[in-house]
């Protein structure tokens, strides 16, 4: 049978059809940008979460706390997840906990051997869970990395200043300084400005008058407890996206959201609409019916793991047989390393606050580094830091017919350069925090990605405005649409920044 006439193997009749204009996959940073920029236009879309909503109430208790055990923690796996570490999958069964991983929790994390990747789910995506921080990436590495039709110099201009604006990026407020909860903040502070790096005041999206009501008293202690790293701020502290570009796109009515709804495929018709089948889920994770919705425009924004998984498997099953053999290459991890202090004698006080006040960069501008509180109710003497840097190399998705599933390939090697970049750049800073200072990086021996990037990327598996070749109509305008790195910068702004330039370019068209 010739590629374009496969057929994706046959999944259960829908128990319900719906048609519309535009579907969008994934309420997170790329889905809310597409929502917004469509409803501002005038133009009715779908976007299908598989996630729940996490709304913020005065009574708090919204999200899980770290390090708490809680069923609300981690999206469903079925199981603990398997093939993983051999004690993780002791320490779970010892602790009888298989049963967080059956709900349709927070985190989503793919285990595997050698690393770990981990992604948000739910209505703000990536952005309920994120440390809320929105560093810009230096034009030298950004001409580096992505292809020569984007512009960074339009980006600086336009969509870099249009997205930090829209996601709300505030610079961190010296006063909060003074504040004990800021003792590992100060010791930061002090040891960059001894360091003679270059640092930047770190722009996050942080409303810090909650913040400041979090210390006087007047709001649930979150993001001064360390609660806003893997987890949400209860205070309403983090404005994730489902509070800002998402709630404007809904605002205007023409935005409907579809939390609990997972999509299990994509497909194309031979009248050339799309087909979206999703299943409904309790908060159980049960399915409670199939819902299939055809559409004449596809965004998927499913993130850096997910939007490549569907894509791949969309091709490599014959459901969508004409996408790019790029599809599914140059996945990324942005470098990712989350290094740790040890202060040894210096306590660095309990529980720590959040976000981060100053980020460090190298010379070169390839490593950027930041700390944020760890969320300990103890002293520990330990400052996390989180670095950023350039893929040496990339990895990719492929689809296994014999395991009916898309699988992600890549090596801890590929991040040798930014694993030795992120030792380089905390030692001068190190150096100069009170004697005894050492660096660990734990994620050197076990990569913990929290960064996935790539899959679809930009220039190649698409144009240069996301839309993926082979298909009229489909796009992807996400992470995946990343090439494999956003140049040592934490992704969200890029992300944001550039699918708002596409869609200034693809407005009309999802309006024809
Ligand atoms: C712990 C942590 C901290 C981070 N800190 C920062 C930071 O400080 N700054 C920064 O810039 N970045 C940070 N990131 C990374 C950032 O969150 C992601 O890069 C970003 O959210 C990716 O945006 P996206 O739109 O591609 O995907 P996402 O925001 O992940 O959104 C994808 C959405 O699609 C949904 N989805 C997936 N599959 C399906 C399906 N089959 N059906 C329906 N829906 C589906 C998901 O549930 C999710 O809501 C952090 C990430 C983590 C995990």
């Amino acid at each position: 049978m010739p590629k374009h006439e496969q057929r994706p193997a046959a999944s259960p009749a829908p128990d319900r059809e719906e048609s519309h204009r535009v579907v969008i996959i994934g309420a997170g940073v790329g889905g809310s940008v597409t929502a917004f920029r469509l409803a501002r236009a005038g133009i009715d879309n779908v976007v299908l979460e598989r996630g729940r909503r996490w709304p913020i109430t005065p009574e708090g208790g919204t999200f899980p706390r770290i390090p708490s055990l809680d069923r609300r923690l981690l999206w469903l796996q079925g199981r603990a997840p398997r093939p993983g570490p051999r004690w993780l999958a002791h320490l779970i069964e010892a602790a009888g906990a298989d049963a967080l991983f059956r709900s349709t929790g927070l985190l989503d994390v793919l285990v595997t051997k050698r690393f770990s990747v981990v992604c948000g789910a739910g209505v703000g995506g990536g952005t309920l869970v994120y440390g809320g921080i929105l560093p810009q990436p230096r034009a030298d590495v950004f001409r580096r990395v992505f292809p020569a039709e984007i512009d960074y110099d339009e980006l600086d201009r336009t969509y870099y200043p249009r997205a930090r604006r829209r996601l709300m990026g505030t610079a961190f407020p010296d006063d909060l300084l003074a504040h004990p909860r800021y003792r590992s903040n100060r010791l930061w502070r002090d040891a960059l400005e001894h360091s003679g790096l270059a640092t930047e005041q770190v722009v996050s999206t942080y409303d810090f008058d909650v913040v400041r009501a979090e210390l006087d008293g007047t709001a649930t202690p979150s993001v001064t407890a360390g609660q806003y790293f893997f987890t949400g701020c209860d205070s309403g502290a983090k404005l994730s996206v489902d509070r800002t570009y998402l709630a404007r796109a809904e605002q205007t009515g023409r935005t409907s959201v579809r939390p609990l709804h997972n999509v299990l495929d994509i497909a194309r018709r031979r009248d050339g609409r799309y087909v979206v089948t999703a299943e409904r889920l309790d908060t159980a994770g049960t399915p409670q019916e199939r819902v299939a919705l055809t559409c004449d425009r596809l965004v998927v924004a499913a993130g850096g793991v997910h939007t490549p998984r569907l894509l791949v498997t969309a091709r490599d099953t014959g459901a969508l047989p004409d996408l790019d053999a790029a599809v599914g290459r140059q996945w990324g991890t942005n470098g990712d390393q989350l290094p740790i202090i040890r202060t040894d004698d210096e306590p660095t006080g309990a529980p720590q606050a959040g976000p981060p006040n100053l980020l460090a960069r190298n010379g070169d501008g390839d490593m950027l580094v930041t700390h944020g509180g760890l969320p300990l109710p103890f002293e520990t003497k330990l400052m996390l830091c989180a670095g950023v840097g350039v893929s040496d190399r990339f990895g990719h998705w492929s689809y296994s017919t014999a395991e009916s599933r898309a699988r992600l390939t890549w090596d801890p090697d590929n991040d040798t350069t930014a694993r030795r970049a992120v030792t380089d750049l905390l030692r001068p800073i190190a150096a100069h925090l009170p004697s005894g200072a050492k660096t660990v990086n734990p994620t050197a021996a076990y990569p913990l990605i929290l960064h996935p990037l790539g899959g679809a990327a930009i220039g190649k598996a698409t144009d240069a405005y996301g839309r993926l070749h082979g298909y009229r109509g489909l796009y992807c305008l996400d992470s995946a649409l990343m090439p494999g790195s956003t140049a040592a910068a934490n992704p969200v702004l890029t992300i944001a920044a550039i699918v708002e330039r596409c869609l200034d370019h693809l407005i009309d068209e999802f309006a024809d």
